[in-house]
C-alpha cells in the first residue's frame, strides 16, 4: 500500500512540483491551499506525513500544527520561507518534527520525508513488539480459572498453589473436558513416553489436585472416576 503525503502549501507552482515529486517516489498525495482545509484532509485522508507551509491563508501553520498535534502523531515537516521563523519553529515547540527553509532542494526534501516515514515506521513496530503477543488465554468453570498465560489456577479468585505436574494434569484434563480418559494416556501425555513409575502416579496426583480444586474432596465433581477406564473432567 502507497503512503500517503498531505502537502499543505498556497503557492499553486510549489504545490504541483510536490505533488510531482512524490507522486514520482510512490507515494499517494493529497493538497490543501489554505489552514481549514488542511485540518479537514488530516482528519479524512489519514496522511502518514504532512509537509505543512508556515505561512497560509486563514490558519497560518503554527495554529494548524497546534490543533493537529492534540489529535494525531502524524509526522510533519514544516516549509518556512524566512529564516528568522526557523527560530520560532523550534522555539515555540509546535509540534513540528523537521523544518525546512525556502527554497530548498527537491531532492534533498525527498530525502527528509523518506527518513521522517522511516522514523515513524521504526516506532510503531516497536509499540507492536511490546504489546503481549496474544490475548489472555483463560479457562473458566464457575470459581474455578486456568490462565494459562500466567501458569496460575484461581479459585474464588484466590491462587491455587498447584505443583507443576499437578498444574500439567489439570490442564490436560480441563482441555479434554468431557472426555474420558485412560490412565495410561494421561500418564503418557503428562508424564511423557520414558516416565519410570506406574499408572498409580495419575491416581495420586488426581487425589491431590481434588483437595484442591473439588467442592467436596470426597465427592469429586471436576474430576470425576470412571470405573474401569480413567477420569473424566467435567468443570
Ligand atoms: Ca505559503
Amino acid at each position: 500500500m502507497k503512503q500517503k503525503v498531505l502537502v499543505v502549501e498556497d503557492e499553486q507552482t510549489l504545490v504541483e512540483t510536490l505533488a510531482y515529486n512524490l507522486n514520482r517516489q510512490g507515494y499517494d498525495v493529497e493538497t490543501a491551499q489554505d489552514g481549514l482545509k488542511a485540518l479537514e484532509l488530516a482528519r479524512s485522508y489519514r496522511p502518514d506525513l504532512i509537509i505543512l507551509d508556515l505561512m497560509l491563508p486563514g490558519l497560518d501553520g503554527f495554529e494548524v500544527c497546534r490543533i493537529l498535534r492534540q489529535e494525531t502523531s502524524v509526522p510533519i515537516l514544516m516549509l518556512t520561507a524566512r529564516a528568522e521563523e526557523v527560530d520560532k519553529i523550534v522555539g515555540l515547540e509546535v509540534g513540528a518534527d523537521d523544518y525546512m527553509t525556502k527554497p530548498f532542494s527537491m531532492r534533498e526534501l525527498m530525502a527528509r520525508v523518506k527518513a521522517l516515514l522511516r522514523r515513524e515506521r521504526l516506532i510503531r513496530e516497536e509499540i507492536a513488539a511490546q504489546e503481549p503477543a496474544a490475548a489472555p488465554k483463560l479457562m473458566v468453570f464457575g470459581d474455578l480459572v486456568i490462565d494459562e498465560n500466567r501458569r496460575e489456577v484461581r479459585r474464588n479468585g484466590q491462587i491455587v498453589p498447584l505443583k507443576p505436574k499437578e498444574y500439567e494434569l489439570l490442564l490436560f484434563l480441563a482441555r479434554q473436558k468431557g472426555i474420558v480418559l485412560s490412565r495410561t494416556l494421561i500418564l503418557e501425555r503428562v508424564w511423557g513416553w520414558d516416565f519410570e513409575g506406574g499408572s498409580r502416579t495419575v491416581d495420586v496426583h488426581v487425589r491431590w489436585l481434588r483437595e484442591k480444586i473439588e467442592p467436596n474432596p470426597a465427592e469429586p465433581v471436576r474430576i470425576v472416576t470412571v470405573r474401569g477406564v480413567g477420569y473424566r473432567f467435567d468443570g
